[in-house]
């Protein structure tokens, strides 16, 4: 009794804590009086769990006069001074947690960095630059080129001091380097001196310039579509001077930035020490760096992948999206997000602009601009007056191929080459061939853990599975038949670079592919084999798709793209266009057009001739009526609730079991679960459950109200399941 009255004068303070657990709820803690000025919203706090202790975040506190001491825990210890993270950052991950349907303490703490998760001080290493010393620059042209790493870094200082993380080399080099008196350390001076001026603004960049300066600084979203060498960059570049001068910061997302050193390179030239870039090639530390350098507001601009979304900002004015429609902007894992979608949403809450940039826009974007939701600005002029090149479709039915190429494409790619030109060759599969196949009993290497076959890779001497990974040696002789013949069937990059070197030998190939681009470095190396002429012909994935300048390429040739005419999935024919504008793009040089060729079985296929003839605008058109007639999104709102188990039919089983729970919503259908695309992957089998719905509201409520109990259905245990919010795919 006595306890109680005590208890009531001295109200008790909770705070609710999201923790690294994946449940869908925070959890209440008692705070100590010693700690009630220290716990506030966006601290890292010490929570005893269970019989362990957890870090966690504090999202509110809550002053409970009716609270019973004896139903709380207390906090163990605050860990910051000041919250850690801002409180538009904390709302933004209260928004995704909502929206993508996943435990919120899993998305607030997939927001910090690894060590600061684990609960490490969060203190800034002094910032620093690496600059060429007076010595380094005199010994550079001498370095032996057997000192490859040590001079790389010299070339790299060549022009300006550059930070830690913009040295692609070992601590060991920089230390030999400090050491021989050629490089030293500098503490950052935020504004760099002798920043170049913008050029002047062509017509078309004017025009857009007069639109995007009427934001005001105020949200709004604008897709900038443009083709490649438009000057899309260029216009980033001026808002975001523009933004810097308002004492604000950027935030330019871009695919996969170790691919494209060069865009993240104009950044550095234009606004000095002030960029930082973030990416997973940095390492924790770096990457805890960048983390701690936005927050504080000394980081102007952050060009960094995906995740960069999350960073905690100071002063964040601006965002670039480039290449808006790249999937990898979708995570496929863990927290399904689209960062795009989560920029959007951020510079709304910010209520700051955020601009959209691609040749090739997503459906979902230009839709967008097309009901008036987004401003849509449009660059149809190259800078340089290199008129886009023309799509040409060439029929290899019926031709004799040779490791598929066609005579038709190699006798245009030895035109180009002996006119001088470069030649590129595009094809979105890496290894030597999709298919190993007996040509006694038919047999073809299998995967042993997925409904796929494994990809012969000839330079490594293996099989491997792109699904899974797994990886065996070649079998010398068919396993069914011992049949001693086993033939390649279909290319992949490996075999037309192979083709091409006997087809071409006085000329060098560079292959580009996630086998033989491993590293920035490799990539950097293979580009200027390519600038400066020693290779000149290209073979590559759609890493060669991906931004880079190749000025003396006079003709690409697409091996293939009849896979996405075949394909099941929705978005096949979308990114079919995409890739191959943006491929055919890099083509034509110095005033001239270059020539495109795309091998096709398929000549007469409608949306292939849209795509040749009228361009990638047109096929849009064609493939927003078509995504309407089948209420596909745009035009509807999807959800995939994934199911896997390695017990056959588990999956399955479960999905049966939760589709009551979807089913009875108006506005939504609950497709009836089924098999996935590929049944079998990584040793699970694996089912789904495809929700539609015509507003985004019904589908909403429609999860908030199932999702919570998907976890307690009978076969919960056995499987692994997972939501998908607007998916990337149904595969
Ligand atoms: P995109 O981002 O659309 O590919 P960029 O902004 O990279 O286009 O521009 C293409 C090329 O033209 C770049 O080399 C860039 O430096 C140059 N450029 C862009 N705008 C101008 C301009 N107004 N005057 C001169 N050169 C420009
Ligand atoms: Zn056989
Ligand atoms: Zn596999």
């Amino acid at each position: 009794m006595v306890h109680k009255v005590i208890h009531k004068l001295l109200t008790a303070l909770l705070a609710s804590i999201a923790l690294p657990v994946p449940l869908f709820r925070a959890f209440d803690y008692r705070v100590p009086p010693t700690l009630t000025e220290a716990v506030r919203r966006g601290a890292r706090v010490r929570v005893p769990f269970g019989r362990r202790e957890l870090i966690g975040v504090v999202l509110a506190t809550q002053p409970d006069s009716d609270a019973d001491p004896a139903d709380y825990r207390d906090l163990i210890e605050v860990l910051d001074p000041t919250p850690l993270l801002p409180p538009d950052l904390l709302g933004l991950c209260e928004w995704a947690a909502g929206y993508y349907h996943h435990p919120l303490g899993d998305v607030v703490t997939s927001a910090l960095p690894g060590r600061l998760r684990k609960g490490a001080a969060a203190e800034r290493d002094q910032p620093l630059v690496y600059a060429l010393t007076d010595a380094g620059a005199a010994a550079r042209p001498a370095v032996p080129e057997r000192f490859r790493a040590q001079r790389a870094v010299l070339d790299a200082l060549h022009g300006a001091p550059l930070p830690r993380d913009a040295l692609a080399c070992s601590a060991g080099v920089l230390r030999q380097l400090e050491d021989k008196g050629w490089i030293e350390r500098r503490g950052v001076q935020t504004q760099s001196a002798g920043v170049p001026a913008s050029p002047a603004p062509t017509a078309e960049q004017a025009a857009a310039l007069e639109q995007l300066e009427r934001d005001d600084g105020r949200f709004g979203v604008h897709l900038i579509e443009g083709v490649t060498g438009s000057g899309k960059t260029e216009l980033y570049l001026r808002r975001i001077a523009a933004c810097i001068a308002r004492g604000q910061q950027a935030l330019v997302l871009a695919p996969e930035i170790s691919l494209t050193p060069q865009l993240e390179a104009r950044f550095r030239e234009r606004f000095g020490d002030g960029v930082v870039s973030f990416h997973s090639g940095l390492g924790d530390r770096g990457r805890e760096q960048a983390w701690l350098g936005s927050r504080s507001g000394d980081a102007r601009v952050v060009i960094g992948t995906r995740s960069a979304v999350w960073l905690p900002f100071a002063r964040l004015g601006l965002i670039v999206v480039d290449e808006e429609h790249d999937t990898s902007y979708k995570q496929q894992d863990g927290l399904r997000y689209s960062a795009r979608d989560v920029a959007i949403m951020r510079a709304r809450k910010l209520d700051i602009p955020i601009l959209l940039g691609s040749a090739t826009p997503s459906l979902e974007s230009l839709y967008n601009a097309g009901a008036g939701r987004y401003r849509h600005l449009r660059l149809e002029r190259r800078v340089h007056d290199t008129p886009p090149p023309q799509i040409r479709l060439l029929d290899v039915r019926g031709l004799p191929l040779d490791h598929g190429l066609s005579p038709p494409l190699l006798q245009a790619a030895e035109r180009h080459l002996q006119q001088g030109g470069q030649v590129l060759l595009f094809l979105n599969r890496r290894g030597y061939a999709p298919v190993l196949l007996c040509h006694v009993c038919g047999w073809s290497a299998p995967c042993n853990h997925c409904d796929a076959h494994m990809t012969l890779h000839q330079g490594r001497s293996l099989l491997i599975c792109h699904h899974c990974g797994a990886q065996q040696p070649i079998p010398r002789a068919c396993p069914s038949c011992g049949e001693r013949r086993l033939l390649p069937v279909g290319a992949g990059t490996e075999r037309v670079e192979q083709a091409l070197a006997n087809r071409f030998p006085q000329y060098a190939v560079a292959r580009f592919d996630s086998d033989r681009i491993t590293s920035p470095t490799a990539l950097e190396r293979q580009l200027a084999d390519i600038r400066e002429g020693r290779a000149r012909i290209l073979v590559g994935t759609q890493i060669l798709a991906k931004g880079h300048d190749f000025p003396g390429l006079s003709m690409v040739g697409i091996v293939s793209a009849d896979q996405a005419l075949y394909g099941s999935d929705f978005r096949a024919l979308e990114r079919m266009g995409q890739l191959v504008t943006q491929v055919a793009g890099r083509a034509g040089r110095a005033g001239q057009p270059g020539e495109v060729w795309l091998q096709t079985h398929e000549p007469e296929h409608p949306l292939l001739r849209v795509m040749a003839e009228q361009g990638y605008r047109a096929l849009c058109e064609r493939l927003l009526v078509e995504r309407e007639q089948t209420a596909l999104p745009p035009f509807s709102h999807l959800a995939l609730l994934r199911a896997e188990a390695r017990e056959p039919d588990a999956a399955l089983r479960y999905l049966d079991a939760a589709w009551p729970l979807f089913d009875g919503h108006a506005g939504v259908t609950a497709m009836d679960p089924m098999p996935s695309g590929m049944e079998r992957r990584a040793g699970y089998t694996r089912a789904q459950l495809l929700l539609s719905a015509t507003s985004r509201a019904a589908l909403h409520r429609t999860l908030a109200a199932a999702v919570p109990r998907l976890s307690q259905l009978p076969d919960a245990r056995r499987v692994r399941w997972s939501i998908d919010v607007d998916p990337y795919d149904l595969m």
